[in-house]
């Protein structure tokens, strides 16, 4: 791998640093370990001006025909389009991520974008039929939103929370993570490039706990998006309930991958790697406790072996690459710590040597109630576990707090709907670990979330409903 340039952005310092608060932080590159970037974090002071021009910049916005938003938004899209492999190659350096993946994440921002331009001409109210007069209701922006957005996937979820914002006539501040800053911040300058109003749209990169409670406690800030641990969300919930802020949360999960033994069991065995190893398990909807039915569990674990094996790890910049290094060096170590002895490796993929934060793909046959079965652990890490029969699978799959995805491997129709209707979570499929599609809603039951996202009905969670009754009685 070549040596990448340093790269140092353009984001205000702050005119009076506090010492209290970093004043900067570094992006390393995980396949590299160099550091890419030095960005300037933003102080509390600067979070209250950006949200002054940001209330400013929203009464315009809400002001301009729908129309006129549209057009705006669908620009920004284009530009973007434009953008794709950029963008993908800043994912590449600051995340570590293969750039096919980086690529399609990238083209998921511009599509967000598209779908919901189309909707900002579409958000109709109701009439509604009542005596004495004529009742209408109204879509209303909400104000000043702000995004708060993890690392796994800065891109994507960033746009998740900013298209729809935007489309509902909102203003949107966005905290990156301070792992990945770079393709908010680029994201950003392309919203401005495209003509979108300058202070419609900003990134404010810093710390969590400064900048991200300084949006959070801020009056004029009316609903948080939160895309992050489960452990951190309860605290936001916790700090907007002085003030009812709205709040979307999106938080951790633990899913599972049924596989019952009526399924096609070579095809669930090839499909099962990616959906636990992708984005090297740094996904919030890794299928990473793998359930299957006892009598074919030593046949899964047989062809599940070479599939893991052939999952291709290395240099996230070659296009065959499909699984990249983790983050940070900080987080392989908590990824490490799940893996001690008293659970036995089934099966342990290969990594590359040398610099880099690797992490090898790994199967444990654990306990069901130990802590890598029980935990998230956000990296290339599953556990294999067998159950007896429908309603075994069913509690066995329920038994964990979280509840965001899930999979069914059947060739039973009835047996996929009943299990998908019974498993406590937000996203299930069928012969398949698609959950993420911006048509369609995204969200966790139980400690995986609070609201949706995406779907058709994704504007709505910006906006306030509003009911005007208009009397025609004549005195
Ligand atoms: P994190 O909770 O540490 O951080 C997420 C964001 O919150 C970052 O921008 C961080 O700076 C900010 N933050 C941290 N402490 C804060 C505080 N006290 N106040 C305000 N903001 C604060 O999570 P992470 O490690 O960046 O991301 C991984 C987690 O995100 C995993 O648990 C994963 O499952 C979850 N996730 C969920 C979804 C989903 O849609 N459900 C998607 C992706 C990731």
């Amino acid at each position: 791998m070549g040596a990448l340039p340093l790269l140092r952005t353009h984001v205000r310092r702050p005119p009076l640093a506090d010492a209290e608060f970093p004043t900067e932080h570094q992006v390393i590159n995980p396949t590299t370990e160099e550091v890419i970037a030095t960005v300037a974090a933003t102080t509390p002071r600067q979070v209250t001006a950006a949200v002054a021009r940001a209330v400013a910049a929203q009464r315009a916005w809400a002001a301009l025909a729908p129309g006129e938003r549209a057009r705006a938004l669908r620009a920004f899209a284009q530009t973007v389009d434009q953008h794709i492999e950029e963008l993908a190659d800043i994912e590449v350096r600051e995340a570590g991520h293969p750039v096919g993946n980086a690529r399609w994440e990238a083209g998921n921002a511009r599509d967000l974008l598209d779908y919901a331009a189309g909707g900002v001409e579409r958000l109709l109210g109701q009439q509604i039929p009542v005596p004495g007069g004529l009742d209408v209701t109204f879509a209303e922006p909400l104000g000043v939103v702000a995004v708060i957005a993890p690392w796994n996937f800065p891109l994507p979820i960033a746009a998740w929370g900013l298209a729809p914002a935007l489309a509902a006539g909102n203003a949107v501040l966005l905290k990156p993570a301070e792992a990945t800053p770079l393709s908010a911040l680029r994201l950003a300058e392309l919203g401005r490039e495209a003509g979108l109003p300058p202070d419609l749209f900003q990134v404010l990169p810093g710390a969590g706990p400064v900048v991200g409670t300084a949006l959070v406690d801020h009056p004029d800030v009316a609903k948080v998006v939160f895309t992050g641990s489960s452990a951190v969300g309860r605290q936001l919930m916790a700090r907007c309930a002085p003030r009812v802020k709205r709040l979307t949360l999106e938080l951790g999960g633990k899913s599972p991958n049924i596989v019952f033994a009526d399924a096609d069991i070579e095809r669930a065995a090839r499909a099962a790697p990616a959906s636990f190893l992708d984005n090297s398990g740094q996904d919030c909807c890794a299928r990473s406790r793998v359930l299957v039915q006892r009598s074919v569990y030593d046949r899964f674990l047989e062809l599940l072996e070479p599939a893991v094996q052939d999952f291709r790890v290395g240099d996230p910049a070659d296009p065959a690459t499909e699984m990249g290094p983790l983050v940070s060096a900080a987080h392989r170590e908590r990824v490490r710590s799940f893996v001690t002895e008293d659970a036995p490796a089934a099966i342990r993929g290969r990594v590359p040597d040398g610099k880099g934060f690797w992490y090898p793909a790994t199967v444990l046959e654990a306990a069901p109630d130990s802590r890598v079965a029980t935990e998230e652990v956000f990296g290339p890490v599953a556990v294999v576990l067998p159950f007896e029969d429908e309603a075994d699978a069913v509690r066995l799959a329920n038994a964990t707090d979280y509840g965001l995805a899930g999979s069914v491997w059947t060739r039973d129709v009835g047996r996929a709907v009943r299990v998908a209707r019974s498993v406590a979570a937000g996203n299930l499929s069928v012969n398949s670990h698609s959950s993420v599609r911006y048509w369609t809603p995204f969200g966790g039951f139980k400690h995986s979330g609070l609201g949706r996202e995406l779907g058709p009905d994704a504007l709505a969670a910006f906006t306030e409903t509003k009911n005007v009754f208009i009397s025609t009685e004549e005195n």
